[in-house]
């Protein structure tokens, strides 16, 4: 007999165990509270500019490399891709530009005009990047294979020192105050993350497993629906999970808001991890460690705003990602900023219309800040949303002159806009209160409750609860991961083709 699963939610995770199951003999269902598919992978169209929400990195664009063969699998490579020229870009108010290009010549005679007396740190950053990308150490890290990870010990003990750091500290060993402040802020502009992380964005530029999809987040997570759809899966889109079924400690079934119930043999959760503990299980199965990863995440949340704006100018020769540094603190809400990043999206043509520019600014903010003002009052809360687009676009103006003058449409997104759409916990934010694992490698222990809960069968997560990762790659390999899981339990040998 066919067995049967229901997954909660059409993320990378929810739709990528939908296409192996279905690889798999599978018959499987999704409900999806949103009208479309992805999840955080989403972009949206405002007067021919297309907002995306989501993509600054996209990894696994190399043939060869294991996450290409899953994105090939997924339906989603090959693709249009366009390749990137730099890493970030930062700029001063006082009109200095450092380009973090990814061809290694042109990085180091940038830098060395920028600080020639930073000559021995611009070699040793060159000499780091060269070491990671030398021994594909981004392949090997990310895969959690013991052989690649073996071949990469060498290197890895020979850089060790420089591995353990994060950006602060890296960039507090270049004399010039411009690099030093620069150097900070080149991932996200945060300057608490890890180097390693940043050289592993380096690896993935200079060989080209980094690239951006064509089109950007929604004509990505649409290819996916499409292959889950012609290998006979079901979407039920406006279908939102109140409740997980349970009969004797197994999962068996979902009710939807709306009161109907819908059965299978195994639940798959790709939905907010602790809406999923705490709400639609009623906080039933929990232990200790589950208990500790339902704990809430820090307040201050990355990504917490976007503005997004569609501008009467060509942006086709910025860089695609531009920190301005600010020449002093600028008070937006709760939250004072000394820098803001920007995505200048005109490499890509169909972002904006012919001669246009599509632009987001990303900032971080206090979650309680805008939950308190989102359920206080909502008039003041999109008040307060149209003052931190005046705000950006104010600081914009000062580095792309006339800038405020070309503006011909806003939008603006915050972390309550996530959870309207998502039914998230905090904002976007679905991560257990746990370590980061860098590693794709199979959970087959699950000591730590990473994809199922204590004293429930039939019941597993996959997406960014389950890997504990924000990456487009991890959260569509956890759905890949169970699918493989479930496939053994029936004694069903795994495919990962039809
Ligand atoms: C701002 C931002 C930038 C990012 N940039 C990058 C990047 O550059 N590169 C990269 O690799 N990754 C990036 N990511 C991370 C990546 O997008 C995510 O890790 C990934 O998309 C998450 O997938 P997921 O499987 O966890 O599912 P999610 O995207 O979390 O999707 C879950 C789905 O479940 C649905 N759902 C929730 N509750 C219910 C319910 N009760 N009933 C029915 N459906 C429900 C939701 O509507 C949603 O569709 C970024 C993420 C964000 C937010």
């Amino acid at each position: 007999m066919v067995r049967s699963i229901i997954i909660v939610g059409a993320g990378m995770g929810g739709m990528a165990a939908g296409i192996y199951g279905q690889i798999n003999g599978y018959e499987t269902r999704i409900y999806e509270m949103h009208t479309k598919p992805g999840g955080q992978c989403v972009s949206w169209r405002r007067k021919g500019y297309t907002f995306d929400a989501c993509i600054h990195h996209f990894f696994g664009c190399k043939p060869g490399s294991s996450v290409y063969q899953m994105w090939h699998e997924l339906g989603a490579l090959p693709r249009e891709l366009v390749t990137l020229k730099e890493c970030t870009a930062v700029a001063s108010p006082d009109g200095k530009m450092f380009v973090d290009y990814y061809d290694l010549e042109r990085l180091k005679k940038t830098l060395l005009n920028l600080s020639p007396t930073d000559t021995k740190m611009i070699e040793k950053y060159i000499e780091l990047i060269k070491v990671f990308a030398k021994d594909k150490m981004d392949d090997a890290l990310s895969s959690g294979s013991l052989w690649k990870m073996l071949s990469i010990f060498p290197s890895m003990v020979s850089i060790r020192k420089w591995i353990k750091m994060n950006m602060r500290t890296f960039a507090e060993r270049f004399s010039d105050p411009f690099l030093r402040n620069a150097f900070a802020l080149l991932i996200y502009a945060n300057p608490d993350a890890p180097l390693f992380f940043h050289f592993m964005r380096h690896a993935g530029g200079m060989s080209d497993d980094i690239q951006w999809p064509v089109g950007g987040a929604a004509e990505f997570s649409k290819s996916i629906e499409k292959r889950y759809l012609a290998l006979g899966g079901k979407i039920l889109y406006s279908s939102r999970v109140e409740k997980i079924l349970v009969e004797n400690d197994r999962a068996v079934g979902i009710r939807l808001v709306d009161g109907s119930e819908h059965r299978a043999d195994s639940i798959i959760s790709n939905a907010d991890g602790r809406k999923t503990i705490l709400d639609m299980l009623d906080g039933k199965y929990m232990n200790e460690i589950v208990r500790n990863y339902c704990a809430p995440l820090q307040d201050e949340t990355p990504f917490a705003i976007d503005v997004f704006l569609g501008v009467n100018r060509d942006l086709s020769g910025e860089p695609s990602s531009l920190v301005l540094l600010l020449d002093q603190p600028v008070k937006i809400a709760d939250h004072t900023y000394e820098s803001i990043e920007t995505q200048l999206y005109g490499f890509d043509k169909s972002m904006a219309p012919a001669g246009k520019g599509t632009i987001k600014v990303e900032l971080p903010a206090s979650y309680a800040c805008w939950k308190k003002l989102y359920h206080d009052d909502r008039e003041k809360y999109k008040l307060q949303k149209q003052k931190v687009a005046e705000r950006v676009i104010e600081i914009l103006d000062n580095h792309f002159r006339g800038i405020k003058n070309q503006v011909e449409t806003i939008d603006v997104c915050t972390l309550m806009t996530w959870e309207r759409y998502m039914g998230g916990s905090q904002g976007w934010f679905n991560l257990p209160n746990r370590k980061l694992d860098f590693t794709m490698r199979e959970d087959r222990s699950d000591k730590k409750f990473k994809t199922t809960l204590p004293g429930l069968d039939n019941f597993y997560f996959v997406g960014a609860w389950a890997s504990a990762m924000g990456s487009l790659a991890h959260n569509a390999n956890s759905g890949k991961t169970i699918i493989r899981r479930i496939c053994g339990h029936d004694g069903v040998k795994f495919k990962a083709h039809p």
